[in-house]
């Protein structure tokens, strides 16, 4: 039965939260209010709790490397690190940008200092020497219940490199920009609803289609289920986005 609330909890939204990455919380709330759906935002800092049967999707912004040091302790608390993998085998929907997506795998290694991460993903990201990873980016996504491809278009800046392990699968393919570590074509990480990913932008306002089946597989629908909306000035933003990369 599908729900008519979204119920969201956004992780360190205070420290977690560069390039305004708030905005795609902003993007959910309006898209689900323009079709009469609910939507509830939580907060869950450090040291707060995480109840991970209270929620449908669980967002983590991006963050600098001193303010992700912060949160990679608390997240990986036992009780953080527990009520997130409880929700990842639930079938909620977890979506982490650049700083929160590097959390998502084993660690990520600064220098001397390794962050751990919450091991829900296959992943591992190393900073290394040379230029950050910046620039606008484009990648070629293919998600369950869409009928082909889409594409994905933002801006990344990263030092941290991620490298999948074999048992993680790409976000994407790379049409435009660095992705994971600059090298690979691959751009961020999908196991199931657990969608990790350099983009910024933010991410949802450029690309609504995503947030629609952000939406849809947080509330139980198929995406073609949802009320089509007037998106004139979202395709306008996607389409300067994708220009932007080149594309
Ligand atoms: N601090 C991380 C890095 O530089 C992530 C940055 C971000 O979230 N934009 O790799």
């Amino acid at each position: 039965m599908p729900r008519d609330v979204l119920r969201v909890c956004a992780l360190y939204p205070d420290l977690m939260n560069i390039y305004a990455d708030r905005g795609n919380l902003q993007v959910l709330e309006r898209r689900c209010a323009w079709r009469g759906l609910g939507f509830e935002l939580t907060g869950a800092g450090i040291g707060e709790p995480l109840d991970p049967a209270a929620h449908d999707l669980i967002y983590i912004g991006g963050g600098q490397d001193r303010d992700q040091a912060l949160c990679a302790q608390d997240l990986a608390s036992p009780a953080k690190r527990d009520a997130l993998h409880a929700a990842a085998a639930a079938g909620k929907v977890v979506l982490a940008v650049c700083g929160g997506y590097q959390l998502l795998g084993h660690g990520y290694a600064m220098g001397a200092e390794r962050l751990p991460g919450v091991g829900l993903v296959d992943l591992e990201t190393v900073r290394e020497d040379g230029p950050r990873l910046i620039g606008n980016v484009a990648i070629e996504v293919e998600l369950p219940g869409l009928d082909g491809p889409g594409v994905l278009a933002g801006f990344e800046n990263h030092a941290g490199r991620t490298r999948l392990g074999p048992g993680a699968q790409p976000l994407g393919r790379v049409l435009a920009g660095h992705g994971n570590d600059g090298a690979d074509g691959r751009e961020g990480v999908r196991s199931g609803n657990v969608v990790g990913t350099y983009l910024h932008g933010p991410l949802l306002p450029k690309n609504t289609w995503f947030a629609d089946w952000l939406i849809a597989t947080a509330t139980g629908r198929e995406p073609g289920a949802l009320a089509p909306l007037d998106d004139t000035l979202e395709s306008g933003a996607h389409r300067a986005a994708r220009r932007a990369a080149g594309l």
